[in-house]
Order: C-alpha cells, then structure tokens, then sequence
C-alpha cells in the first residue's frame, strides 16, 4: 500500500499487465515517494530478470573527435586545426582491442575526409583479426552521414555494415525526440524521425540495436515521456531493441545548464523508463554518466545492467563526467553484489556467457 493513491494506482495497472498511457506517465515526474517508485519499478524488473544484472567486458573506441557538426551540448567534438583534434589510424584503433573482449563499441565524430569505405575497415578489420568480437558501431547520426556521403540508401549503409561484421548499432544521436529541443541544441543533426527510421530499418535487416535519452538539460518531463513513448511504439512494431539507456547530461563547460541532475532525478527516469517501457527487456544502469554509487543504486530502480568495463572512454569524460576512465570487471561484480544482485557477464546481444562465475547461483 503506497500512501500516493496515484502510485496505488499504478502499481494496480503494472500487476494486472496493463500498460500505462502518457498521462500516467507524466504524473510519475510529479511523485514525491521516490522510494515508493523505485518499488514498482523494481517489482517489474525482478519479476523479468529476478536478481540477474548483467555487464559486458567490452572496450568503447571513439576512433575521432573531428566532426563536420558543432552540437551545442557537445564538449567532445572538435575540428581537424584545433591542437586537441585527433583521428586514429586502423592500427591504432586495432591496438585498442584483445581477445578477452565481447564486444567494441565504436562512436565518433563525422569526420568529412573520412571516406565511408575507412568507416568500413574499421568493422572489417576488427572482425577479421577479432572474430569472436562483436561490434556495435555507429550512431544512426553516423549512419545518416555516411548515407549521405555514399548519396544511397540507408539500407546499402547498414547491408554493407553488417556484410563487414556488424552485430548491432548503439544507441546514441537520439537525445529528447523533441524538434523544441532540436532546434536550440543541435539544428543541423537529425531528428526524431530519421533516427527512427533508421532504427527501423537496421532492425528489418535483422540488425538489432539499442535506444537512449538524453536528460538533464532544456527538456521537459513531458518531453522525456514523449521520447519514451516513440520508441515504445517502434518496439511493439520491430522487437529490434535491445535496451533502453537514459544518459545523464553531463553539465561540462556550462555551455547548455550551469549543473548536472541529482541523483534522484537519475533514479526517477530509470524507474519511469523501466515503468514505461514495458516491451523493452533491458534497462541500464550507465555508470559513466550517473557516477559508480548512484549506477549501483539504480540496480533497485529497475536497471538490470550495468554496461561494461569500457577501457577508456572520451565523448562523456570531454564534458568533465567525473566517473573513473574504465572500470575492471571485478569492480563491476563488486558493484552489482553490494545491490543483492547476481553479475553475469553478457555480450553484446545479452546473451549471457557460459564461463560466468555467478551462473550457477542465478539457476537455483
Ligand atoms: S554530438 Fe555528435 S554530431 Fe554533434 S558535434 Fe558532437 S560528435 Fe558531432
């Protein structure tokens, strides 16, 4: 019994299966019982994972930060004049992985004197030497660019991607699907409709991916639940996400909001996400933007992962996120234990790994 007879409500809705409707949804923001949120949220999550979380042993590379866009939340991006711009070559970003990897993420900057064709030696080339790696690259940002600069099909990009040894796309570039917030922080990038679109296609093409929100600067909660619901909506129809991931902005050099969201704020979007989004199997919990202890306690928010090791990531650490570089994969475990939760090492597709030393514990 919750004494918010809103969230009674909710919580009667959530038990009977039933979906919750945008309205709803916006009456979470204004809850004041956080505790009481996190419960439903976390009921939700147990009943589909119990105490499972999971993590990746995976490295992110950012193969360059020149970039032809100037968003204004960006502190990552530069061009090719300015002393910190840099753009790694095949081998340098070929150093940057080893055999013990599951999986590479690769997101950058779209770099104009990069022809597609290198973009395409990246994945060929990790696949090539790295074969039991899977590679999740590309932003749908990135994906429209290169179609743009082939002058194709978006189709033609993610075919020829996925020949190269593509398994699945990132989620970024999609900040708030709001045209508000679009025209004032990132006018020349694509918006809600393209990054759909080219979800929805990848997933025709049997190339699943993930989705993520980024919160915490100009957008409204209407405009986070509205983002929510789009890719709600995409998913009843595709089944092509693998997880929703909300991205704390990370305030940086002030350039957009003076401060970074509270930690409660983080824990509400992950327990409305997880509340929500009720055909997404997998929420997470991203340490690098929320921070290692506010990561863990979203464990009880309803996150069931807690991404990956990551070695050494640029794009949110550009912006003065004050997370460690990477985390070791018995950090993680450690993490996910003191949440009472199982850690079991996944790849990629979450597909969880034979040799995961918490295997036998989840089974009883
Ligand atoms: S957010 Fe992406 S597209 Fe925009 S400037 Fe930064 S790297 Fe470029």
């Amino acid at each position: 019994m919750f004494k918010d007879k809103n969230l009674e409500r909710v919580q009667e809705k959530v038990n009977a299966g039933e979906r919750l409707f945008r309205e709803e949804g916006l009456k979470l923001f204004s809850a004041s019982d956080i505790l009481a949120l996190g419960k439903i949220a976390d009921g939700i999550k147990k009943r589909r994972h119990g105490n499972k979380v999971t993590y990746v042993v995976n490295r992110q590379i950012n193969p360059t930060n020149i970039c032809v866009l100037s968003c204004k939340f960006c502190d990552y991006a530069t061009k090719k004049n300015r002393p910190n711009a840099y753009a790694m070559t095949l081998e340098e970003i070929l150093n940057h992985c080893s055999p013990d990897l599951k999986e590479v993420h690769i997101v950058g900057g779209l770099y104009h004197e990069w022809p597609f064709k290198f973009y395409l030696d990246i994945v060929r080339a990790i696949h090539e030497k790295f074969p039991a790696i899977q590679i999740k690259a590309y932003t749908a940002v990135e994906i429209d660019f290169f179609a743009r600069m082939e002058k194709c099909s978006i189709e033609k990009i993610l075919t020829r991607l996925k020949e190269a040894g593509l398994v699945c796309l990132p989620g970024g570039g999609a900040e708030v699907f709001s045209e508000r917030v679009r025209k004032a922080l990132f006018p020349f990038k694509i918006g809600a409709p393209r990054w759909l679109e080219i979800h929805k296609t990848a997933h025709q093409l049997g190339i699943r991916s993930n989705s993520t929100l980024l919160y915490g600067h100009i957008e409204t909660h209407e405009e986070r639940v509205d983002h929510m619901l789009k890719l709600r909506e995409l998913q009843d129809e595709t089944k092509g996400f693998l997880s929703f991931i909300p991205l704390a902005y990370q305030a940086g050099k002030g350039k957009v909001v003076s401060h970074s969201v509270s930690s409660l704020e983080d824990l509400k979007t992950i327990a409305i996400a997880r509340i929500l989004l009720d055909n997404f199997d997998h929420i997470k919990s991203y340490w690098v933007t929320m921070g290692e202890e506010t990561a863990s306690m979203a464990l009880h928010f309803g996150a069931d992962d807690l991404d990956g090791t990551i070695g050494k990531e640029k794009i949110m650490h550009a912006a003065d996120a004050t997370s460690p570089l990477g985390m070791a994969k018995e950090r993680l475990e450690q993490l996910i234990l003191s949440a009472n939760g199982i850690p079991l090492e996944r790849d990629a597709l979450y597909n969880i790994q034979p040799n995961s030393e918490f295997l036998s514990a989840a089974s009883r």
